[in-house]
């Protein structure tokens, strides 16, 4: 099997780098652990920032400085000012192949305030904005016939014997049989890796940072990894994300006595630390959108009622939303330049496993569907004119991680691990840090490598095996789990997401 450019990852990103690969000229291949549709980006709901031309409120210098001063520092300005620059076309673009935005009555794209922006800037589409631009993708990378396979899991790069980077080992999940996959180019858009939290988090069961871990296995450089972004308002016990959009339409956040405590509006991080404070002082905390009536919900915010009812059996037309801050979204990443490519040749990155640096130590919501677009263009380019120049070589042999982890006895249950490791993470390496819980952390993790030889795969069977899959994953999480507390350990000033308390003595 063999393709100039090799994507691997079927979001956002991915779709986006496969259409303009292909645009420039590449034999694209697309490959997926699930379905394209099923994709993370399908969750999305607030929105994607773009200054619109000929908006009176908004400027692009606007949207750079509230990027850059969520990031506190921690962000590239010159690919921020190329990101919020570009946004206007990224609109244009998705509104182009049939992205059905919201309007407003005299037909422009709508647009709604989220935390941390200084006007109304997120484009979207009710609360459905993520699934509508990953559907429309799909559906354009069908038009085009991209070549997108299903159910193939990664598990390895593949490298010549010059050490550059010419295609991945792959498992057919259906027939349990292993492939080598032959490219010019790869490129990573496997997504983030919010899921090492387990059930305290707003991602999808799939974000368990495969692309990272395999990509550092294999010699790339990671970068900011302890920057985890908790969202403000998951749901207490489902972790099921309410939009921030809730509250760019003027929800409040209340606690147990009734009383509004902080300003809903600042970005995510001051935020999450003010409800962790009020949920530490033994309150509660809802978020209440009943006075924006039910006609308008079901208007704006119809994903969010629907998600309320359904995960937590209260109905925000008429209750108090019960919350709390859970992972959500993760600015590190594998290292790129602003060509998209890592520090192995032959590899680029784009999305949520990379780090373009546009990000730093916060994003600011509706930032990263734009990241997506606008930097899974530039992957999908750079990897297709550097393909060009290259030929196909012969990877090296190794073994495969498939022998090693086959081998293995089953006397501890990974799945019991992976959500005391969550627990940990969640208590530990979340919101409020300090350097003996983070060194509690690293002892878990180093412990539970070691003990990773126990945890073999209980079924056997051959074809379908989730469970081999799912221990796959696991261990992702684990070697993700290490970059990020390591990373910690080393940052030792508070910033942005990364929020260290004193030691008390
Ligand atoms: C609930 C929720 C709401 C959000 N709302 C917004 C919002 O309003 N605005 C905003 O800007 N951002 C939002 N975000 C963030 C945004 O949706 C994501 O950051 C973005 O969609 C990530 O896109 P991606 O293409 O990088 O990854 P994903 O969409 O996660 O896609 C990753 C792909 O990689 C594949 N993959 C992973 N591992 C493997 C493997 N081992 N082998 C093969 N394939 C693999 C997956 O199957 C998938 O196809 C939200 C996130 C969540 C969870």
């Amino acid at each position: 099997m063999k393709s100039d450019v090799l994507i691997i990852g079927a979001g956002g990103a991915g779709l986006v780098a496969a259409l303009h690969a292909k645009e420039a000229g590449a034999d694209v291949k697309v490959l997926t652990k699930e379905y394209p549709t099923r994709s993370q980006t399908c969750m999305a709901q607030g929105g994607m920032n773009a200054v619109l031309p000929n908006s009176e409120a908004d400027s692009i210098e606007a949207h750079i400085a509230n990027t850059l001063k969520s990031a506190q520092g921690e962000a590239d300005e010159e690919a921020v000012r190329f990101m919020c620059g570009e946004a206007p076309n990224a609109v244009a673009w998705l509104d182009s192949i049939g992205v059905c935005f919201s309007r407003t009555e005299d037909g422009a794209i709508a647009q709604r305030t989220l935390g941390g922006a200084s006007a109304p800037r997120a484009c979207y589409a009710q609360d459905y904005t993520g699934l509508k631009i990953l559907h429309t993708l799909y559906d354009k990378c069908l038009k085009e016939a991209i070549s997108i396979e299903n159910e193939k899991i990664f598990l390895s790069l593949l490298k010549d014997e010059g050490g550059k980077v010419c295609g991945a080992e792959v498992l057919d999940l259906k027939s349990g049989e292993i492939a080598h996959y032959l490219a010019k180019a790869v490129i990573v858009a496997t997504g983030g890796y919010s899921r090492i939290y387990e059930s305290n988090s707003t991602n999808s069961t799939a974000s368990t940072g495969d692309g990272i871990a395999i990509a550092k296995r294999a010699g790339a450089k990671l970068i900011d990894m302890e920057f985890v972004q908790f969202h403000p308002t998951g749901l207490k016990s489902s972790s099921i994300l309410i939009s921030e959009s809730a509250r760019g339409e003027g929800g409040y956040l209340l606690n147990s006595k009734g009383e509004r405590f902080t300003d809903e509006l600042q970005p995510r991080d001051a935020l999450s630390r003010a409800i962790h404070s009020e949920i530490q002082k033994g309150e509660d905390v809802f978020l209440d959108i009943r006075h924006l009536g039910e006609e308008f919900i079901d208007k704006a915010l119809p994903q969010e009622r629907k998600l309320a009812k359904l995960y937590e059996n209260v109905d925000p037309v008429h209750d108090l939303l019960p919350l709390r801050p859970v992972a959500h979204y993760t600015m590190g990443g594998i290292v790129v330049d602003h060509t998209s490519q890592t520090t192995l040749e032959g590899l680029f990155a784009c999305g949520e496993c990379a780090n373009h640096r546009v990000h730093g130590a916060n994003r600011l919501g509706g930032n990263s569907l734009l990241e997506i677009i606008v930097f899974g263009k530039e992957a999908g380019l750079h990897a297709a004119k550097y393909a060009q120049a290259q030929s196909f070589s012969t990877p090296v042999e190794e073994k495969s991680p498939l022998e090693t982890i086959d081998s293995y006895e089953n006397t501890i249950d990974f799945y019991a691990k992976h959500q005391e490791l969550g627990d940990l993470l969640y208590e530990k390496l979340g919101i409020v840090r300090t350097k003996h819980a983070l060194e509690e952390v690293q002892a878990f993790v180093e412990k539970t490598f070691e003990e990773l030889p126990q945890m073999g795969v209980r079924d056997t069977t051959k074809e379908y095996n989730t469970n081999r899959k799912e221990f796959l994953e696991f261990i992702n999480m684990l070697e993700v789990s290490r970059a990020v507390v390591d990373g910690a350990l080393q940052r030792k000033q508070s910033c942005g997401a990364h929020f260290m308390k004193e030691e008390e003595v």
